[in-house]
């Protein structure tokens, strides 16, 4: 094992080792499923599980588990060994089809939002074959999907699945239209850009609010940020370059593709991203990407942080979501083409996603919203809370010229009639400038630049994926009824850019002059927070899209906005009762302690020489006792809004009183305490400060 090509995906049960190792009638169906959905033959089961077993013993394993996605976020493991006793005393290591398919792990301690109350406490597990098996430590891990006894899913892989179907459904009914006879199936696929801070482990054990939420709860801004520049895509540090070069072996034994890596804006910010795959596997790889990115840090003595704002008031980590939808044979639906025809179906899948990304604003706001994510868009480097779309000049221009039936002025004059005309060349450069939008085209695909770095892509990608197979939908079923293709396919196209470009904006969307426009002229929505976006969830339009495509039951979506909202509440929750412990126990305390040893130095001066006269001890003294008293009696403010919480009759109000009580109370608190440390001798803070954690690696 020496170069990368000799190890990738070594821990991977991929197709290598299905050819290698399955019977190939076994090997054949196994891959219809995998390829085109169809169902999986029981009796194949046997065989895969047979042979996975055999492929992982021989890795050194000795458990398998059903590896799922609850709602907490994270992934979970329930591991089992292989052994069956023998009658002979010994063991035998085994693993059948049954056990392959299918688990029923526990469903009790996992969110489900009611739906557990209403049905039994066992869940369980089905294979997902779409998404390879692979080895960690020493158990097989098999990606599955997680469901109630009800059927109700309890995860994010199986309304993701869905959602997927729900869009090849709809894809291939409008390129039946476009006369493609031959594609079997549609897909989404994902490359999602990784961000993440990089700070000393001894550092961060001395601070509770990273130990306890994974940012830091007080700490005056350093006197350097992100201002230079300079550490964008700049050198990468000895010790930050070892990590990355474990991480990427440890990414490529999985068959995960990491492909790039590089510095961001704030000091010890960093990105990873890998090569783009389908939308369920990129799911499944970035879940575990995100493990092993912690894992890693580890050994080298670092703590990989994934919060999306680990420091107030400098640069915070997204996840640039790219997307894009392919057919089996190849063809990039958003990819402009090189024949009238093609370009016609590129514009209407184009028009597609801005109907979809109009119509369902809200939608993509709420898949995206955390308590972490709040705190980012909206700040300044980050998309703000408002959707709207980038295409660039240029196809922006066409689009125009299509609207008002005018030619299109690029390099040559061209009338724009559907099915007639190509489009112009664009230069991919000038489609992918601009930064600040939350969902730009650029060039052949979307990215959607709105998902918090801890986030899992799942939730972003159902709604993506669902709202452009409504779009589709209604596109399907208004032109397989048309007596004229063309003029119907046209006069659509027309009518969505019409209805929606509203939603099209390519000038700066960190300006407040924008935010500004697109509320009160645009009347696009502005959800500030996941209080504010999340109740949306069940807003009519939206359920019956989500249910009518078979993505989400009602039931679904009353317990996942929820379990939203209380993941929101208790975030919040933790993060204010962490600012009491350590504003308490730790920043009061040593405001103190240096305010007292400076009144004393004051004291045994005087008592040398009364004339002198202490002027900068006895202003220093009453700034930071005044500091100190304001901390107290911000506590107790903090102290009595978290009580209040117990008062909300449901989870909407507490939500609203999180936003509305806790938050402003925590950052009274912060302000007294940051304002404090600047004036407080270095030894005396009781902790290590933003200089310290951003410059320490
Ligand atoms: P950058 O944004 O840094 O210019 P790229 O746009 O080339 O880099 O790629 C960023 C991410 O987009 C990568 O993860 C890449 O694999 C992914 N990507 C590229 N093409 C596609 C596509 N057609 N569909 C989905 N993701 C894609
Ligand atoms: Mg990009």
């Amino acid at each position: 094992m020496n170069t990368v090509k000799d190890y990738f995906g070594c821990n991977v049960f991929d197709d290598r080792e299905m050819k290698a190792n399955l019977p190939a009638n076994v090997y054949q169906s196994l891959k219809k499923t995998i390829d085109e959905g169809a169902a999986l033959d029981v009796s194949v089961a046997n065989y895969v599980a047979e042979a996975m077993k055999e492929w992982a013993l021989k890795k050194g394993a000795t458990h398998y588990t059903h590896w799922f996605q609850p709602l907490t976020g994270i992934t979970a493991e329930k591991h089992d060994s292989f052994i069956t006793p023998s009658p002979d005393g010994g063991v035998i290591m085994e693993f059948s089809g049954k056990e392959l398919i299918k688990g029923e792990p526990d469903a009790s301690s996992f969110p489900s939002g009611g739906i557990r109350a209403t049905f039994e406490a066992r869940g369980y597990t089905t294979w997902d074959p779409t998404s390879y098996a692979f080895i960690k430590g020493k158990t097989l891990c098999i990606p599955t999907a997680f469901c109630a006894y009800g059927g109700q899913a309890l995860d994010k892989k199986t309304p993701l699945l869905r959602s997927m179907e729900a869009l090849n459904i709809q894809a291939l009914r409008i390129l039946r239209l476009f006369g493609n006879d031959t594609a079997k199936r549609v897909t989404s696929s994902v490359g999602p850009e990784q961000e993440y801070f990089l700070v000393p482990k001894e550092m961060y054990d001395q601070r509770l609010d990273l130990r306890m939420s994974g940012r830091t709860l007080f700490g005056s801004k350093p006197p350097k940020g992100q201002e230079m520049d300079d550490h964008y895509f700049g050198i990468i540090k000895p010790r930050v370059q070892a990590y990355m070069d474990e991480l990427n072996e440890e990414l490529w034994k999985l068959g995960i593709l990491a492909k790039t890596e590089h510095n961001e804006v704030a000091p010890s910010q960093h990105e990873l991203a890998p090569i783009y795959t389908t939308t369920n596997v990129g799911t499944d790889h970035n879940q575990l990407t995100m493990e092993i990115m912690q894992k890693v840090a580890l050994k080298h003595g670092l703590v990989c942080l994934l919060h999306e704002k680990p420091f107030a008031g400098v640069n915070g980590s997204g996840k640039h979501n790219n997307w894009s939808i392919s057919t089996d044979e190849g063809q990039n639906l958003l990819s402009p083409g090189a024949t009238p025809y093609e370009n016609a179906q590129f514009l209407l899948f184009l028009c597609a996603v801005i109907k979809a990304v109009d119509d369902y604003q809200d939608l993509l706001r709420l898949s995206v919203a955390t308590a972490g994510n709040d705190h980012r868009l909206g700040a300044n480097e980050a998309p703000p809370a408002v959707i709207s779309m980038f295409l660039g000049d240029e196809l922006n221009a066409v689009l125009e010229a299509i609207e008002e039936d005018k030619p299109y002025e690029g390099a040559e004059k061209i009338q724009m009639k559907l099915g007639v005309d190509i489009l112009p060349k664009f230069n991919r450069d000038t489609t992918d400038r601009n930064r600040t939008s939350p969902f730009a085209f650029t060039g052949n695909k979307f990215e959607f630049r709105m998902l918090g770095s801890s986030n899992s892509i799942a939730c972003a990608n159902i709604m993506l994926n669902s709202a452009v197979a409504e779009s589709l939908k209604i596109y399907a079923d208004r032109l397989e009824g048309a007596s004229d293709f063309e003029t119907a396919l046209h006069e659509m196209i027309k009518k969505t850019i019409k209805e929606h470009k509203r939603i099209i904006f390519n000038g700066n969307g960190y300006d407040d002059a924008w935010i500004e426009e697109a509320t009160k002229v645009r009347g696009l929505s502005n959800y500030r927070t996941t209080a504010d976006c999340m109740p949306h969830l069940l807003d009519e339009k939206n359920v019956q899209m989500l249910t009518s495509h078979k993505v989400f039951t009602r039931q679904e979506l009353e317990s996942r906005t929820e379990i939203m909202l209380e993941n929101y509440c208790k975030s919040v929750n933790i993060e204010a009762t962490t600012m009491l412990q350590m504003a308490k126990t730790q920043i009061i305390p040593a405001i103190e302690n240096y305010a007292g040893d400076v009144a004393k130095k004051a004291v045994t001066k005087k008592q040398l020489n009364s004339s002198i006269a202490c002027s900068y001890e006895e202003s220093l003294v009453s700034k930071l006792s005044s500091l100190a008293d304001t901390a107290f009696v911000k506590v107790g403010e903090l102290e009595q809004v978290v009580a209040g919480l117990a008062d909300a009759k449901d989870i909407i109000e507490e939500s609203a009183m999180i936003r509305d009580r806790v938050l402003p109370a925590m950052e009274a608190l912060r302000a007294a305490c940051d304002e404090a440390e600047t004036m407080t001798e270095k030894s005396y803070w009781p902790f290590p400060t933003y200089s310290d954690l951003l410059f320490g690696v």
